[in-house]
């Protein structure tokens, strides 16, 4: 027997509803080769669909699924994702995205995109600076090696400290504190 060209009923009934069909058919071999047709439809809008497991894995499933390359790049957006390639042209395959707010790189399906449970890290890295004493005045840089302008909110004096250096512990030396005299004081 050939290795993967066919697979288990049970796995085949998995991969079915891992890609959001329901096999309708009267009953598959014990093991399905990945290029038999067999009838599903969508769980979601009903649609009957013939298809195969290689056309289920490459994510050509349900039509109503079909996302344009703008339309998924707008869908990215509003979640905070810009790509760093091209829409791979189905839900269900990963993605090459990058935070908007900060370009660090990350890989989602669409799926993923829309079910908004992935966020970036680099609120919680402004977190770090702001527990540190600085107020960062520009995104993360994209590395904790990298020089971040912030503001330290002690001395109110802009410094490039390190997300690495804040993380160490090590402050602000506040040795330019603003001039602390009140306005009208002579
Ligand atoms: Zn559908
Ligand atoms: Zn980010
Ligand atoms: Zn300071």
């Amino acid at each position: 027997m050939a290795r993967h060209v066919t697979t288990t009923i049970q796995q085949a009934l998995e991969e079915i509803q891992a890609a959001g069909l329901r096999y309708t058919g009267e009953g598959l071999p014990p093991m399905v080769p990945v290029t038999l047709t067999f009838p599903t439809e969508c769980v979601e809008c009903g649609r009957p669909r013939r298809s195969n497991l290689n056309r289920i894995r490459s994510g050509l499933n349900c039509p109503h699924l079909f996302v344009k390359a703008d339309v998924a790049e707008q869908l990215a957006a509003k979640a905070g994702w810009k790509p760093r390639k091209p829409y791979p042209g189905a839900r269900s395959i990963p993605w090459a995205l990058a935070c908007i707010n900060c370009s660090l790189p990350i890989v989602l399906t669409l799926t993923q995109v829309l079910a908004r449970k992935k966020t970036c890290r680099c609120p919680a890295f402004v977190e770090e600076m702001r527990a540190g004493g600085y107020e960062p005045q520009t995104p993360y840089p994209g590395s904790d090696r990298k020089p971040w302008p912030s503001i330290c909110t002690t001395c109110k004096t802009p410094r490039t400290p390190y997300l690495m250096t804040v993380r160490s512990g090590r402050l602000c030396a506040h040795k330019n504190p603003p001039s602390h005299k009140a306005k009208g004081t002579p």
